[in-house]
C-alpha cells in the first residue's frame, strides 16, 4: 500500500530535501550515518538540533505555543521520513519527546517558561532516571529515597542503564518520597541539575564495546523542590505518561533506512558463487516479507497518528508500536548480518571508531551492520521489555 501525497504534502517534501541539501553538512550526514544506536553523541546531534532549532523545525510534535512549527501528522511523518534517508545524526529523544510533554503537561508555568527553551536550544541534555538496580519491569517497587528538608529533598541510592548521563547536564528521575499505601504510591517525579553535589556518575560498556549506559550514585544530594513536576507522591502518574511517549513517539522513518541499508548491501556483495545475495530467492522472500511487515508498521502509526493529532497520549497503542517496531528493527539487522557477510565483523568495529587506521573493507554499510545487531537487541529491553508490553496489550487490549 502506498499513500498517495497530496499537492501540498509534495511541496512540503521538496522543502524539506532542499532545507537538508542546503543545511546538513558533511560530517553531520556521516556521523548520522556511522550512529549505532538509536541517538547519536551529543557533539553530533547537538550542532544539528541548533540548526533545527534556528528553522523552527527542531520539535514537530511540539504544539505551536511551545516552539512546535505546527505541521500536520503527514508533514511529521515526511520530515523523518526525509531526514532518514539523509542519514540526520539521530536527536536525543529525552528532552524533545520524553520530558518536554510531560513538562507541558504537568509543569508550572514557571517551569514550562524555563526548560522548554532550553530544550529546543540544547543548552540542556537530558537523561531519564527511572531504573534501579531491581527495579526495571518492576519499575514501582524503586527504592531511591528523597527525604523532605525545607525547600530541598536530599536523595539517597542509585540509578541504572542510564543512557548518555555522561553527557547529561539534568536528570529526570523517580524517587521515593513516602513507604506507605501501594507501590505506585510514595513516587515523586524530580528535575534535577546532574552538576548537584553528591552525584557520580560510572560508565557501564555495553557487548557492542561503546559506552552508552551509566549506573548513577546518590549520595545526599540536594535537589530543591522547585524541580519537583506534578505533586509530592504522585509522580507515578507523569511517570506513565511520559512512558507512553518514550515507547509511541516517533516512526519508523529510520527503519525504512535500515532496511534500505540491506538491500544496497544484498545488490553490492558477490556470493561463494559470484552472484549478490539479491538474486538468491529464499533472501528475496526474506527481504519481500520483512518490507511488506514494515508497510503494515508504517500504516498503523500513520493511523495511529491521525487518532492523536487532537493532542491526546498515545494509550496502549503506544506498547503495541514500540513492540512492532523494535522486532522490526531487529528482523532487519538479522538480515542486514547476512547480506554484511563476513565484512561484518570486529574489525570493521575498530574501523568506525574515530581516529581507527583499521581500513574499512566491503560494502560501506556493512561497517555498521554488526555494531547495529548488537546494539538493537536492548530495544526490545529498554523503554519496557517487550513481554511486559504484551502484558500491557493483554490487559488494556484484549481485557485479559
Ligand atoms: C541499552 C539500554 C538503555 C537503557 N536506558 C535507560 C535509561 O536511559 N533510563 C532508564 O531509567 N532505564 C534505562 N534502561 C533500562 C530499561 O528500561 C530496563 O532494562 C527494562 O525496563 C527492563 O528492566 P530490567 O533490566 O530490570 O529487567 P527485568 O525487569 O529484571 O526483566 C528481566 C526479564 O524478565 C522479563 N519480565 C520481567 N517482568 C515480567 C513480567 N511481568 N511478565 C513477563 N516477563 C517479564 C523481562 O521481559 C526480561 O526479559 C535501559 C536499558 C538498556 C538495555
Amino acid at each position: 500500500m502506498k499513500l498517495a501525497l497530496e499537492k501540498k504534502h509534495e511541496l512540503f517534501r521538496e522543502e524539506v530535501r532542499a532545507f537538508l541539501a542546503e543545511k546538513l553538512p558533511p560530517e553531520l550526514a556521516e556521523a548520522g550515518r556511522l550512529t549505532t544506536s538509536s541517538f547519536s553523541e551529543p557533539q553530533h546531534n547537538l550542532p544539528w538540533l541548533k540548526i533545527l532549532n534556528e528553522k523552527g523545525w527542531a520539535a514537530p510534535h511540539w504544539p505551536k505555543e511551545y516552539g512546535g512549527p505546527g505541521w500536520d501528522e503527514m508533514q511529521k511523518y515526511i520530515f523523518s521520513s526525509e531526514c532518514a534517508k539523509a542519514g540526520t545524526p539521530p536527536l536525543s529523544p529525552m528532552g524533545l519527546q520524553m520530558v518536554g510533554p510531560c513538562i507541558m503537561g504537568y509543569g508550572t508555568e514557571e517551569q514550562k517558561a524555563y526548560y522548554l527553551p532550553r530544550i529546543l536550544s540544547g543548552e540542556d541534555y537530558w537523561c531519564q532516571g527511572y531504573s534501579e538496580p531491581g527495579s526495571g519491569s518492576d519499575l514501582a517497587s524503586l527504592q531511591m529515597r528523597a527525604v523532605s528538608d525545607g525547600d530541598d529533598y536530599i536523595l539517597n541510592g542509585s540509578k541504572i542503564w542510564t543512557t548518555q548521563a555522561h553527557h547529561a547536564n539534568k536528570m529526570f528521575c523517580l524517587v521515593r518520597t513516602s513507604t506507605d499505601g501501594k507501590p505506585q504510591q510514595g513516587i515523586t517525579f524530580l528535575l534535577l541539575d546532574m552538576n548537584t553535589p553528591g552525584i557520580r556518575v560510572e560508565p557501564i560498556i555495553t557487548m557492542a564495546g561503546e559506552h552508552e549506559v551509566n549506573q548513577v550514585f546518590f549520595d545526599d544530594v540536594r535537589v530543591p523542590k522547585s524541580g519537583r513536576l506534578g505533586e509530592e507522591d504522585d509522580g507515578w502518574t507523569v511517570a506513565k505518561y511520559l512512558l507512553e511517549f518514550e515507547r509511541g513517539g516517533g516512526s519508523s522513518a529510520g527503519i525504512e533506512a535500515a532496511l534500505e541499508r540491506v538491500r544496497i548491501m544484498a545488490h553490492a556483495e558477490a556470493g561463494s558463487d559470484g552472484k549478490p545475495l539479491a538474486s538468491d530467492p529464499a533472501f528475496k522472500r526474506r527481504f519481500s516479507d520483512t518490507k511488506i511487515a514494515l508497510e503494515a508498521i508504517t500504516v498503523t502509526e500513520q493511523r495511529v497518528a491521525s487518532a492523536l493529532a487532537g493532542g491526546k497520549n498515545p494509550g496502549a497503542a503506544s506498547s503495541m508500536l514500540k513492540t512492532a517496531r523494535t522486532e522490526m528493527m531487529q528482523r532487519i539487522d538479522t538480515l542486514g548480518i547476512e547480506a554484511a557477510g563476513l565484512y561484518g565483523n570486529v574489525e570493521q568495529m575498530a574501523a568506525r571508531q574515530p581516529g581507527s587506521n583499521v581500513e574499512p573493507v566491503g560494502p560501506a554499510h556493512s561497517l555498521t551492520a554488526m555494531p547495529r545487531y548488537l546494539n538493537n537487541r536492548a530495544a526490545s529491553i529498554y523503554g519496557g521489555s517487550n513481554e511486559v508490553q504484551r502484558n500491557v496489550m493483554a490487559k488494556l487490549l484484549l481485557g485479559l
